[in-house]
């Protein structure tokens, strides 16, 4: 761990509120030519009292703007104390959880998840044109039917089509062979480029695939394929387990990754991430934003500058060991209920790493699931599952309540038939 440290709640203050200072103030300092400053002053007081000794709400009134990508070229001076802490996020994520080298990588705190996979199709799209001159109906995007509907709608977006690689139903894994004969059928129909979104961890099943699958197929068909990791739900929990495969930057097949802070860290929404490798991110530059100081390389324009400072707060008041053993707390969790539901028969699909059970939906009523807000597979009346996500605020107590309810409705059934 080279940057990520846990910091007393003295030192993340002071850290924030050194950082808020280098930035304008809009109170005090002449600004003349941004459409931007401090939160309203009728709603949001920046001399309320108890903002002495809350730096992040402090810093949310003080508004700054984030617009851009700060890791490479230059930024908006006006924002360049808030900046810095966008940058040691992205360190940690990148060097520190993700293995690349330090400065070898492009980022930015994106809006979300949706985003940073659309950022990362729009790249992929970009550099096979800009590198190969591929036209756009050469370039086919690959991800198994666990993917995340962001990423048709990025397909539709961008107008490169998404080929749908169906998954063993009890494992959720793509099969070699069937992999291989959708590219081949692609390839007869004219694609040359193929987009990969690999996903370390879906959000249905928590299932991962196996980015190293995707990279032996499409070699051996001999065509040009770079690969993107959704770890959205994932990527705060995926890493931390020790036997793990190495999805990330010390594998040379893989470019880009997407992380959301706003599901397992528990930052607030409007806090996805962007990793890339150096340079890549400069084929989506967009020349016409010539009023922004440095580049923007990034989907969106404005974004909150907060949202930096609460990610930055978050990992660093934890730093990597107490990080690690919160998610161990929720693995132990589930597996607890994964135990129980073996015993009372329920099957299930889980990936032993994670924190999803996703339940078959055969023994689970419609009240059960209206009752503990189970979510299925799909609202279409042709349901297959149900997934129980074991969040921080998801306590034995609860499991232990859904699976007597379980167990009661299916006596009652039971006894009705
Ligand atoms: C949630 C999620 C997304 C989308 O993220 P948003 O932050 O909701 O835009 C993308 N991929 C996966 C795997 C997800 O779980």
């Amino acid at each position: 761990m080279q940057f990520w440290k846990k910091y007393s709640s003295e030192k993340l203050a002071q850290k924030i509120n050194e950082a808020v200072q280098n930035n304008v103030d809009f109170s005090t300092d002449i600004s003349l030519g941004y459409p931007a400053s401090k939160l309203d002053g009728n709603v949001f007081y920046d001399n309320a009292h108890f903002l002495k000794d809350a730096p992040l709400l402090k810093a949310f009134v003080a508004n700054p703007n984030h617009i851009g990508c700060h890791t490479v070229g230059d930024s908006e001076h006006a924002f360049s104390g808030t900046h810095e802490l966008e940058k040691e996020v992205l360190n940690v994520l990148a060097v520190d959880i993700f293995n690349s080298k330090p400065n070898e990588f492009d980022g930015y705190i994106a809006t979300g998840g949706t985003e940073a996979n659309i950022q990362a199709l729009w790249v992929y799209r970009n550099y096979f044109k800009n590198t190969y001159n591929a036209s756009f109906d050469e370039i086919a995007i690959i991800s198994s039917e666990d993917t995340h509907y962001s990423i048709p709608k990025g397909s539709n977006l961008l107008g490169i089509p998404n080929i749908s690689i169906p998954v063993d139903f009890e494992t959720r894994l793509i099969d070699k062979t069937v992999l291989k004969n959708h590219i081949e059928i692609a390839k007869t129909n004219g694609k040359k480029y193929f987009i990969v979104v690999s996903n370390m961890a879906t959000t249905m099943f928590g299932s991962v695939d196996d980015p190293d699958l995707f990279a032996e197929v499409l070699s051996d068909l001999e065509v040009k394929f770079k690969i993107h990791i959704d770890g959205a739900f994932g990527g705060f929990i995926y890493p931390f387990n020790k036997e793990r495969q190495a999805i990330d930057f010390s594998n040379p097949h893989i470019d880009s990754i997407t992380i959301d802070a706003h599901k397992m860290l528990q930052a607030p929404y409007g806090t996805g991430v962007f990793l890339s490798r150096k340079g890549l991110i400069n084929n989506v530059l967009t020349k016409e934003a010539q009023y922004v100081n440095g580049m923007d390389l990034t989907l969106c324009g404005s974004r909150s500058g907060a949202n930096a400072l609460a990610v930055w707060m978050i990992l660093f008041s934890y730093g990597p060991h107490r990080w690690f053993e919160k998610i161990n707390i929720l693995l132990m969790r589930t597996n607890w209920f994964c135990e129980h539901l073996d015993e009372m028969g329920i099957d299930y699909y889980r990936h032993p790493k994670m924190n999803i059970v996703t339940m078959k939906s055969e023994k689970i009523s419609k009240k059960i699931e209206e009752k503990f807000d189970l979510v299925p597979e799909t609202h279409d009346g042709n349901n297959k599952w149900y997934k129980v996500v074991i969040m921080d605020h998801v306590e034995i107590n609860h499991l232990e309540d859904l699976l007597i309810c379980i167990k009661k409705y299916w006596k009652e059934e039971q006894l009705v038939y």
